[in-house]
């Protein structure tokens, strides 16, 4: 029999937004657990109905919509103490002060050494982090924000840029498992230290808990978009903390692309640069390739050089000359002035340091920048540094503010003033770079434009954020409109669309100077979210995945350049990550390296001016054979499932039959399309299995 508690908290008729509301929709109940007994009975009271769980509703693909759903958010302490620590975990952080990890230590010589947690499945990411740190451990790698859930985050294969580490989802070493009528399943892999008889005694297991301890089904159960029931803990293998150096740089993609093109993945080229230190070697030469050198007279020779600036942005053409004995004083000041003067004494004659991360984003309005972030493993005990030159970076600008103030993230027109300035504005601030239209009078006499400028600061400006804010849409959904329409005005192109185009490539890349480095421990930097737009944002977003070994993830590019040069402008990012194949039957890196590759655009719910370019969009990566991240928009069906994944899939239609078997309760129409069902052949339809789905909703009427 399951073990549900009484009761569990239900909201009737709840609105589901995810993060960017691209598919909300209502739910029949909303079940709000706040321990597992309580989750219990959220699956049996739900019975044959389908049912989500909910991370964070970061997911832009249907993979949460059902008619029922289970909130986690309650769900989010360890249960155990984590194993190999420096320190120990706050009290409040522990559901009991329980052992479960310690216990098995002591008996099963193959934890000697290692480093583990056991959590609750809703834990966010970056909460994740901040207990870890308390502890001096670490994850060894993660997505790019730490806003999902530890469960939603694994469950569709969510990934980073490391391309020496496997995802995190390859961590998983054990998961305890609700499934279909509040049965529980504790699953790990074959021959594990978590398959024997201290895991069933322990007080969180239900007594007919079946332990399941087979690779296949671990690794199936891995990413399954929580088609096997939910997840309420898992155990996850950590590692001691350690450092990341981290350096970022505006390039042209073309010189990029063609350095990659000949580049051996993942061991040579791009993948090879190496950092020594601040001060020589591959550091010093790009950041020597961005600095404006000033000298004391008119004539300028390598002699009177009195000054160096960091200007980040792309290599300058010219590498101004200074005499030998003035370069290394002056470069040692400009890294001073940058706040990298103690990281650059304490990294000064180490060791070659390996770089495993490089995340790319290419503008794809203008799509000759790009902007790379590169990390390197460290120790962590280098100084932190989280922004370098905050002296020297520009204030924040204007309409930055106005967007992330939690006030404004609904009402668009707020911004109407603020964009009117920055239009006008004859200073060169803010995202519009709003000289050119004072310029424009004054300098060339171009009347109808001033006008037209004018009018539409008047009117047209008012008018898209007064449409936003009766919408409903985000502050976000408003600019992106105000920009557009600016850069496609009839009157005001090219000039506007040139000056739209830039302040999108600024928005992508951001500042060059103030992001240049920061270091500090992975919890530290892994997380790079930013929680003040969470509710001001909308877009769409979509990525694939290649064999990164015969280049298919560079003709993909080229080709979505030039469908968006077809589309001009197009308001986004392409973004570029490599990562390890990963034991997960359905996660997406399934090749020895592979390209993941996303696509990101702006989006207003008023006018769907992108509608075309994404419905070409999808269709070339299904042409392509790219492999589609579960957790973003695509439009794969069962036919592109069963072509990707071949094998694999028939694998995991055989493990779900084992653990979820015949009932229907987590079966999605987004599981029906994408051929996520068990294989019927393999249903464990003995009588033991009916009498336990019966069971269970009889139980949830007692
Ligand atoms: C701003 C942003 C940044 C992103 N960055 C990245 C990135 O860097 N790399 C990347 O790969 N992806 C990224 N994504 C995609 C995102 O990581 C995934 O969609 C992820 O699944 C979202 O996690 P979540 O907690 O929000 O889960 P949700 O979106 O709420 O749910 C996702 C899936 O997990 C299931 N699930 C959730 N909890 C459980 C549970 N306890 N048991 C069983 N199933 C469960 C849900 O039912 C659903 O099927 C990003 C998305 C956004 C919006």
């Amino acid at each position: 029999m399951p073990c549900p508690s009484p009761t569990v908290s239900t909201e009737s008729g709840a609105t589901i937004l995810d993060l960017l509301e691209v598919h909300p929709f209502a739910a029949a109940h909303k079940y709000q657990p706040t321990n597992k007994a309580e989750l219990v009975r959220a699956v049996i009271t739900a019975g044959p109905s389908s049912l989500r769980a909910l991370g964070s509703l970061y997911s832009l693909s249907q993979v949460t919509d059902a008619r029922d759903v289970v909130s986690t958010e309650r769900l989010n302490l360890h249960l155990s103490a984590p194993l190999g620590g420096t320190s120990s975990l706050t009290p409040a952080r522990l559901r009991a002060s329980a052992d479960f990890l310690a216990a098995l230590a002591n008996a099963d010589a193959r934890l000697a050494g290692r480093h583990l947690i056991h959590v609750e499945a809703g834990i966010k990411v970056k909460d994740l982090l901040r207990d870890l740190r308390v502890c001096g451990l670490d994850l060894p790698t993660s997505g790019a924000g730490g806003g999902q859930s530890l469960a939603g985050a694994l469950s569709t294969g969510t990934h980073g840029a490391d391309f020496r580490v496997q995802v995190l989802g390859d961590w998983v070493r054990a998961l305890h498992i609700v499934s279909s009528s509040g049965r529980e399943v504790w699953i790990t892999g074959a021959n594990s230290p978590f398959g024997g008889p201290g895991v069933s005694t322990r007080p969180d297991m239900c007594a007919d808990a079946e332990i399941i301890a087979d690779d296949t089904v671990l690794n199936a159960a891995r990413v399954a978009v929580g088609r096997f029931g939910v997840i309420y803990s898992m155990v996850l293998e950590v590692v001691p903390a350690y450092g990341l150096l981290e350096v970022y740089l505006q390039q042209s993609w073309p010189t990029l692309r063609s350095s990659l093109a000949t580049s051996a993945p993942g061991t040579s080229g791009e993948f090879d640069r190496q950092l020594v230190d601040l001060e020589s070697g591959w550091f010093r030469s790009e950041a020597r390739e961005r600095v404006i050198v000033k000298y004391a007279l008119t004539q300028p020779s390598p002699d009177n050089a009195y000054d160096m600036e960091y200007i980040g942005g792309p290599r300058t053409a010219v590498h101004a000359p200074v005499t030998a004995g003035l370069e290394p004083m002056l470069f040692g000041a400009m890294l001073t002035r940058l706040g990298l003067a103690p990281l650059a004494v304490a990294l000064r004659g180490s060791g070659v340091k390996t770089l495993h991360h490089m995340n790319t984003a290419i503008s794809l309005a203008d799509p000759q920048r790009c902007f790379v972030t590169r990390r390197w493993q460290v120790p962590p005990t280098l100084p932190t540094i989280q922004q370098t030159g905050v002296k020297v970076a520009k204030p924040t600008d204007r309409i930055t503010e106005v967007v992330e103030d939690d006030a404004n993230h609904r009402r668009p027109t707020v911004a109407v003033k603020t964009l009117r300035d920055l239009i006008l504005d004859d200073t060169d601030q803010g995202i519009f770079g709003g000289k050119w239209a004072a310029l424009l009078v004054k300098g060339h006499g171009i009347y109808a434009k001033a006008d037209r400028i004018f009018e539409f600061c008047d009117e047209d400006l008012p008018r898209i954020c007064q449409q936003h804010e009766d919408a409903g849409a985000t502050i976000f959904e408003a600019l992106f409109m105000v920009l557009y329409k600016l850069a496609t005005d009839p009157i005001l192109r090219p000039d506007s669309t040139m000056g739209a185009v830039r302040a999108v490539s600024e928005l992508i890349g951001g500042d060059t100077i103030s992001k240049f480095v920061r270091c500090g421990t992975a919890s530290e930097i892994l997380d790079t979210h930013n929680y003040a737009l969470d509710g001001a944002q909308s877009g769409n977003s979509a990525e694939y995945f290649f064999d990164a070994s015969d280049g298919a993830h560079l003709r993909f590019i080229d080709a979505v350049i030039a469908l968006a040069n077809s589309y001009a402008p197009v308001f986004g990012y392409i973004g570029l990550r490599f990562i390890p194949r990963s034991s997960a039957l359905l996660g997406m890196p399934q090749f020895a390296l592979t390209a993941a590759v996303e696509i990101s655009t702006a989006r207003s719910r008023v006018e769907d001016v992108y509608g075309a370019f994404w419905t070409d969009l999808h269709a070339l990566a299904n042409r392509s054979e790219g492999i589609a991240h579960w957790g973003q928009e695509s439009r794969q069906t069962k036919e592109y499932v069963v072509d990707r994944f071949g094998t694999n899939l028939k694998a995991w239609q055989i493990a779900l039959g084992r653990v979820a078997g015949v009932a229907p309760t987590f079966s999605t129409e987004f599981t029906r399309l994408h051929g996520l069902e068990p294989d019927s052949a393999f249903v464990e339809d003995d009588d033991d299995a009916v009498d336990r789905y019966l069971a269970g909703l009889l139980s949830a009427e007692s």
